[in-house]
């Protein structure tokens, strides 16, 4: 994480600090649920636009899926910080009359060129980040439009071409620039300063943006009516794709990336992983996502008494101890599994989980735990992936039932900053070790290669009851943390019986290692010093980005969505 990117969550975490009262908790049936007759479809996205322009999909008769192309095509003009045309995700999809989940891979590759020594710089040694992530080469292939196209094929009902009037719309003729847009184009984040941003960003009068200030985006307009007309092919192949290649190979550290990288570019779909918790099953995508992990997570609470201690000392100290025990398995094991052998089947094995759950002390923290030795496990070195944030969630469900939990991301803010038809490109490969071994010469599961996707913590959910219905869908960006926010989520909803939106209220906490990232001022009295007294001191500021965490549940009167306070989101339905 830079350190104005840090500033910026730091002083984030400040608002919170500043802003809120602890949150007051209500039982499930207390917080208002829909009267009889409520939701049948709703969206939950980082932008009131964006949302509005799923809803009217929706109301036209459209898809979950096809509701998420729209919404990605208005985050990418009004939240660009965190996701675009030029930048990658995963999806998990819930399709209700087979009562199948499907997890879709559109994260972004490295070019065939790219080898291990990808981030090593002229003197043979790992660059630094800052250095890095503006270079062109941090740029990986954009998956997140070939992803979507790949599950609108399968699961739209409308036209992919009429997806995109909204954000067309906005773009050509204006939007109001969201309070986090101007934020972070004004903060000192390396890439706001890149000559493509600046000249975005920057009015005839020489100031920035300011919130609120209307903006407009011709060239992205004119990209959206190519991609409405062509599909993915509009940026994967033709004049962008070539402008996008030019772009990358300027600069001190160009990309090894071709016109056939781009071309060559495909998605994949498999079938999710789905483990048990409590009473439900917890869907997401394989590695490289972070989903498999979350799974480690919960399957590790599943063996404790947290479902008894709501929001407490002991429900929290429980929490923090599975965070780290999930965090060391994770950063040892995880890679993409086209390339590597990531033990997952190890790593959810009920015996595994067992071992594991017996190393939480239940009265006071030990010192951090170390990696276990799942099954399956081959040696690896230690990892030394950096992740700064940049990234957002959205959950969909709608009338029919299917649903779309979907993380999508630039990687950092605005990616590398560079600019192509109205979009900015991503620097996702920067998720890659820059350290390709340890000093034995072990190798890290997550090193750069030729044709390889960085690993992710991005881990959008899907939660079904035993029977396979849909019981929520929930996610979160945040880099590293997105993985204890997404746990967290989990734990509120399923274990705590929290209405969705009082469990993204709850305070995040990231145990990892010696540190134990929180909001302190988010607990009911008397819990930040319980927990000190058996060892956790929760710190605040101490992850790189705030959550942005999004979720939607089933209730037996309709839908009930959540979006995250601590950044721009709203959850609407009808
Ligand atoms: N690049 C990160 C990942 O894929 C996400 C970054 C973020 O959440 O801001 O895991």
């Amino acid at each position: 994480m830079t350190l104005s990117k840090r500033l910026l969550s730091l002083s984030l975490a400040a608002l919170i600090a500043a802003s809120a009262a602890p949150p007051v908790l209500a039982q499930p049936a207390v917080s208002a649920p829909p009267a009889k007759g409520g939701p049948t479809a709703m969206v939950a996205a980082a932008e009131p636009d964006a949302v509005d322009a799923g809803l009217k999909v929706l109301k036209a008769g459209g898809s979950a899926v096809d509701a998420a192309v729209a919404v990605q095509a208005v985050l990418g003009l009004e939240e660009p910080q965190s996701s675009g045309l030029g930048g990658g995700a995963f999806m998990t999809f819930y399709d209700a009359k087979t009562r199948k989940v499907t997890a879709y891979n559109g994260r972004e590759t490295a070019p065939a060129g790219a080898t291990a020594e990808l981030f090593y710089g002229p003197d043979g040694k790992p660059m630094p980040k800052g250095q890095a992530i503006v270079g062109g080469r941090s740029a990986g292939v954009p998956g997140a439009i070939a992803m979507l196209h790949l599950a609108q094929s399968q699961h739209g009902k409308l036209a992919w071409k009429d997806l995109f009037g909204d954000a067309e719309h906005l773009a050509a003729d204006g939007f109001h620039v969201p309070a986090r847009m101007a934020a972070a184009a004004a903060s000192r984040a390396p890439q706001a300063s890149q000559p493509d941003a600046v000249a975005y960003f920057t009015k005839p009068d020489g100031t920035k943006i300011q919130a609120g200030e209307v903006m407009k985006n011709p060239a992205y307009a004119a990209t959206l009516r190519r991609l409405a007309a062509e599909g993915p092919k509009a940026i994967l192949e033709g004049p962008i794709a070539e402008q996008i290649i030019a772009k990358l190979h300027e600069g001190p550290y160009p990309s090894a990336m071709t016109l056939k990288d781009l071309a060559s570019y495909r998605p994949k779909a498999t079938p999710a992983v789905c483990r048990p918790f409590l009473a439900y099953t917890v869907c997401t995508p394989p590695a490289p996502s972070g989903g498999p992990a979350v799974l480690e997570g919960l399957g590790i609470l599943a063996r404790t008494d947290i479902a008894k201690h709501r929001n407490d000392v002991q429900g929290w100290y429980l929490f923090s101890q599975a965070s780290r025990l999930m965090y060391a398995d994770r950063d040892r094991y995880y890679g993409d599994p086209d390339f590597v052998s990531v033990p997952m089947e190890g790593l959810l094995a009920p015996d595994y989980l067992d071992a594991r759950a017996r190393l939480i002390n239940p009265d006071k923290a030990g010192p951090p735990p170390g990696p276990g030795k799942p099954a399956g496990a081959s040696v690896r070195a230690p990892d030394r992936t950096q992740e700064p944030g940049g990234t957002t969630h959205l959950v969909i469900v709608d009338k029919d039932g299917d649903a779309v939990s979907m993380t999508t991301t630039v990687e950092s803010i605005f990616g590398d900053g560079k600019m192509v038809g109205g979009f900015f490109l991503n620097n996702q490969l920067t998720d890659f070790s820059f350290t390709g071994k340890d000093p034995d010469g072990a190798p890290a599961a997550n090193a750069p290669a030729g044709g390889k996707r960085p690993r992710s913590s991005m881990a959008p959910a899907i939660v079904l009851d035993r029977q396979g219905r849909f019981v929520a869908g929930a996610g979160s960006p945040g880099g590293p943390s997105i993985i204890a926010f997404n746990l967290k989520v989990l734990v509120g909803l399923l274990a705590w019986k929290l209405p969705v939106q009082e469990a993204i209220n709850l305070p995040n906490l990231i145990g990892f290692d010696t540190l134990y990232a929180s909001e302190p001022a988010r607990y009911p009295p008397g819990v930040v010093a319980g927990l000190a007294a058996k060892g956790v001191t929760v710190r605040g500021g101490g992850f790189g980005e705030g959550s942005g965490e999004q979720g939607i549940e089933m209730t037996p009167n309709g839908l009930r969505g959540g979006a995250d306070p601590r950044r721009e989101g709203v959850a609407k339905g009808y």
